[in-house]
């Protein structure tokens, strides 16, 4: 699929099939414009006949405005296979929350996008694809760039789905594109060692986010299977060593699940595990998933147990919570889906 390819890649598919170079940079225009083929008014039909096959066939199949204004987009691609992005609207600009998977195999038990496996990896222009069909509904296109951040915190694990995340970043942040600023993307991932050192040799000025939820191994492998395979040291190791190669802070996510993690000790020991370490912590009251068991914080709680964090020495926020109307925690929506089609 063309959105894979940077624009030099572009450029030499074009001539590969032998078609003059200008011919490279309006199917370009069109593809990070978010135009389908029809819409493509400077190249002929013959020549759209050859490009199709090639031509992104993705689209926004539904969008869903929650009262505060965040946006739940469902994106269907060329197999039927659907995901979700989430569009928040901040002061600076927009943020988009992309999904890097079909569904996603780390199993966490409080999150709905793993509840059915794995579908498959996302491409590079499959996650790009989600950035531009947005960009253009909100009235942008190549020239006119209305998303200026971007998460990857949507359904999947990044980290699983390696090469097409980075090639991913590489496109979305390419000057020729939409020349997003790598400091304005955030890569989330529940904590896959060996490929946070291959993050590492990329050089990349991204933020790195950790979802850890927990300040010890037996509770954490309680709610995130991935625990039983990396220990919570293992992880801070490698985002001290994350943070000394690139000087990119971290963040960690520590979503708050009634009775699981929320204590006084628990609060206790995560200030000391990351205390003296350059990091801030993101407190997020849990989202209930209808098909799980688990139960959140309550808001007030989560503000006492950011403010004993801060206290003890960290850097620590509330998420605010958005798009709660829409099915905003990711994976609720497709999964809803899902079953409406069966
Ligand atoms: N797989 C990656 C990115 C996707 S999840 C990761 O694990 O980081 C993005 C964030 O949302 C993670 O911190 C995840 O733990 C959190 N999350 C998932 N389901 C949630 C829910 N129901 N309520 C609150 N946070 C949730």
């Amino acid at each position: 699929m063309l959105t894979d390819l940077s624009f030099e890649e572009i450029k030499s598919y074009v001539k590969k099939i032998g078609l003059p170079e200008f011919r490279g940079e309006q199917i370009f225009d069109a593809i990070y414009s978010g135009k389908t083929l029809q819409e493509i008014s400077n190249l002929s039909n013959a020549l759209k006949d050859i490009i199709a096959e090639d031509y992104p066939k993705y689209k926004i199949e539904k969008c869903f405005t929650s009262k505060d204004g965040t946006k739940k987009y469902i994106i269907r691609f060329a197999d039927d296979n659907i995901v979700e992005c989430v569009l928040m609207k901040y002061k600076y600009g927009y943020t988009l929350c992309v999904s890097t998977q079909v569904g996603c195999r780390m199993g966490c038990k409080f999150c709905a996008s793993t509840l059915y496996g794995l579908a498959r990896n996302l491409s590079a222009g499959e996650i790009l694809g989600q950035v531009l069909l947005v960009n253009r509904d909100l009235g942008g296109s190549l020239k006119k760039r209305m998303i200026t951040n971007i998460v990857m915190m949507g359904s999947g694990e990044p980290l699983d789905n390696f090469d097409s995340v980075t090639k991913f970043i590489d496109l979305v942040s390419a000057g020729k594109g939409l020349n997003i600023s790598q400091r304005n993307i955030s890569l989330s991932t529940c904590g896959l060692v060996p490929q946070i050192y291959k993050l590492m040799e990329k050089d990349y000025n991204i933020t790195l986010t950790i979802s850890l939820h927990a300040s010890e191994d037996e509770k954490r492998a309680e709610v995130m299977p991935i625990a039983n395979r990396y220990k919570i040291a293992e992880i801070i190791k490698a985002c001290k060593d994350y943070y000394e190669k690139t000087g990119r802070r971290i963040y960690f996510e520590y979503t708050l699940i009634k009775g699981v993690n929320d204590s006084e000790e628990d609060c206790l020991r995560l200030a000391k595990m990351l205390k003296g370490f350059n990091c801030h912590v993101n407190v997020i009251p849990l989202n209930e998933v209808k098909e799980r068991t688990l139960k959140a914080t309550s808001r007030l709680e989560a503000y006492k147990f950011a403010d004993r964090l801060k206290a003890l020495g960290l850097s620590a926020t509330v998420r605010r919570t958005m798009g709660e109307d829409i099915a905003g925690a990711c994976g609720q929506l497709r999964n809803k889906l899902l079953k409406s089609e069966n």
